[in-house]
């Protein structure tokens, strides 16, 4: 199937090709628990984000690895760009993953669905 989803504003929109996942992920991290995205992960090749470069912004922190790209206009979180971490940590040093934030996707409650907790604050 195809997913789709926009900012607040509607100046980035993206399209999924693939389902939502039985679990959406939310993240204790300090980053996290204050965005209050919960995400479903997709693989690169399967996420299509249509925005502007003007309107397409991004925030890294702590170790710069992961790209949060948000709407410069709007200010909604649209995904996460991030290393594909292990559960414990660790990376191939390749393999990308997006994250997306489950809220943005059109006919969807994200509020509604089952949650798995990765526990960010203690991991990093
Ligand atoms: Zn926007």
């Amino acid at each position: 199937m195809t997913i789709k989803g926009s900012c607040h504003c509607g100046k980035t929109s993206f399209e999924i090709d693939g389902n939502v996942p039985e679990q959406l992920t939310r993240c204790t991290c300090s980053f996290c628990s204050k965005r209050g995205a919960l995400y479903a992960y997709y693989q690169p090749e399967q996420f299509q984000v249509n925005a502007s470069t003007e309107d397409d912004e991004i925030y890294r922190w702590k170790t710069k690895l992961v790209a949060h790209h948000f709407c410069k206009n709007c200010g909604i979180p649209i995904f996460s760009d991030s290393p594909a971490f292990e559960r414990d940590g660790s990376w191939d040093k390749k393999t990308r993953r997006i994250g997306v934030n489950a809220r943005l996707f059109d006919d969807f409650d994200a509020a509604s669905a089952s949650v798995s907790v990765i526990d960010g604050k203690n991991l990093w």
